[in-house]
């Protein structure tokens, strides 16, 4: 596989999984910020759509590669960025192998780039290492609840090992490593039927069809703008911090709230329908995010009506 870069100045950053949803969204970003970017993605669960704008840049190379297997790039490269991973919980179910090789032996040859090319690392890790918390809201430093053996523990606990192995490469090989704790977030470049809530509720209004409430609607969530998210995972790839530092919006909902806030954005005829939940779905998630204010001077400032607005704009147009 070939890349060459090192014919510019430009800090060069790796993202896998760059054509997901905060892969592209991250590669954006760091193009904004001069920096040359290569995507690695399989396109397993994300699109070329999400980066077809970037295909007439100079400073972007796309590179259709699984991460499980050897990543050989030439040239410099200066930061590796580690989002791979099938997310949404839909797509963790139905891809259970896949999701524990990316998070193992995909973190593991991400980690080994980062070794071998001098380049600091950084990896999307999850609220869900915190599991069904029984700590809320939820600080760093709490080590989480997690089933190993249910259906969630195929992602919980690849985040979990991608996390040790992170930690590991840090003491034992000196990689300047980063753990972004990411919590629920939305916005435009999301599939529309990947399973998560915002972009279900918001195709089901959009077709008059039923907004399919798991369980009692009870369970709480709290949700995160993608530019919000972004600045504050830029922020803390700038920052001296290896974390794990938690990224999310603390304005904490119910899921029966957010259907009622989505029935009241959108002109439909749905009704709210009940389903049952999910084996070992989280009752409650709310980022404590006191760390990321004192270390990266970052808290969100999208309002949730506003970031709602731009996304359910992108799925009319999709
Ligand atoms: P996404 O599914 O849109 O993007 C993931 C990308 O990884 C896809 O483009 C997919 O094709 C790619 N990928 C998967 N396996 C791969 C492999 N073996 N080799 C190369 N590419 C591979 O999901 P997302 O929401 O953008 O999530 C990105 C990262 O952020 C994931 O690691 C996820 O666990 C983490 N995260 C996301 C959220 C969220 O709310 N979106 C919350 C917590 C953590
Ligand atoms: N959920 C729901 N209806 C749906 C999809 C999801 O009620 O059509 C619930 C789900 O059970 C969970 C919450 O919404 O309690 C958030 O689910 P999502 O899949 O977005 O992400 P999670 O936070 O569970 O990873």
């Amino acid at each position: 596989m070939s890349s060459d870069s090192s014919s510019s100045n430009k800090p060069v950053s790796l993202v896998t999984g760059g054509a997901g949803f905060l892969g592209s969204h991250l590669s954006d970003r760091l193009l904004a910020e001069g920096h040359r970017v290569i995507a690695v993605d399989n396109l397993l669960t994300g699109s070329e759509a999400n980066i077809a704008h970037l295909a007439g840049n100079s400073d972007f190379d796309f590179i259709k590669h699984d991460v499980t297997k050897y990543i050989d790039i030439a040239g410099d490269v200066d930061f590796v960025f580690h989002f791979a991973s099938p997310a949404s919980p839909m797509d963790y179910l139905e891809l259970p192998i896949q999701t524990l090789k990316v998070g193992s032996l995909g973190t593991h040859n991400a980690l080994g780039l980062a070794k071998a090319k001098g380049a600091k690392f950084l990896i999307a890790s999850t609220s869900e290492v915190y599991g069904d918390p029984l700590v809320h809201p939820q600080t760093e430093d709490y080590w989480g609840n997690v089933n190993p053996i249910g259906p969630r523990g195929v992602y919980d606990e690849a985040k979990r090992f991608s996390e040790a192995i992170t930690f590991a490469y840090n003491r034992s090989h000196g990689v300047d490593t980063k753990v972004v704790r990411i919590f629920n977030t939305y916005g435009p470049r999301m599939r529309l039927r990947d399973g998560r809530v915002v972009p279900a509720f918001i195709g089901q209004a959009l077709e008059g069809e039923p907004l399919t409430v798991f369980g009692d609607g009870s369970q709480t969530r709290s949700f995160c703008f993608v530019r919000d998210l972004i600045d504050g995972i830029f922020r803390l790839s700038q920052s001296s911090s290896h974390g794990p530092v938690n990224i999310g919006n603390p304005k904490e909902m119910t899921i029966l709230q957010f259907a009622e806030k989505i029935l009241s954005l959108i002109d439909t005829d749905s009704k709210i329908e009940y389903r049952p939940l999910p084996e070992d779905d989280p009752k409650v998630r709310q980022p404590d995010i006191s760390l990321a204010r004192e270390l990266l001077g970052w808290e969100p400032i999208v309002e949730v009506d506003e970031g709602l607005a731009e996304t359910i704009d992108y799925f009319r147009k999709d």
